[in-house]
């Protein structure tokens, strides 16, 4: 099961949203800037 959640990038304040398993915590990086400076904001898909 896949939720959409909301992540920003801490290098240039790029914000996107990406689909994340359960359970799963992997190393991301920006789409834009490719940092790996990546803060998760929230859920998107579920209160
Ligand atoms: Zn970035």
């Amino acid at each position: 099961m896949a939720t959409t959640e909301t992540f920003r990038c801490m290098m240039c304040g790029h914000e996107y949203q990406e689909r994340v398993e359960r359970g799963e915590d992997k190393e991301r990086s920006c789409p834009k800037c490719r940092s790996n400076s990546i803060r998760h904001l929230k859920n998107a898909g579920k209160k």
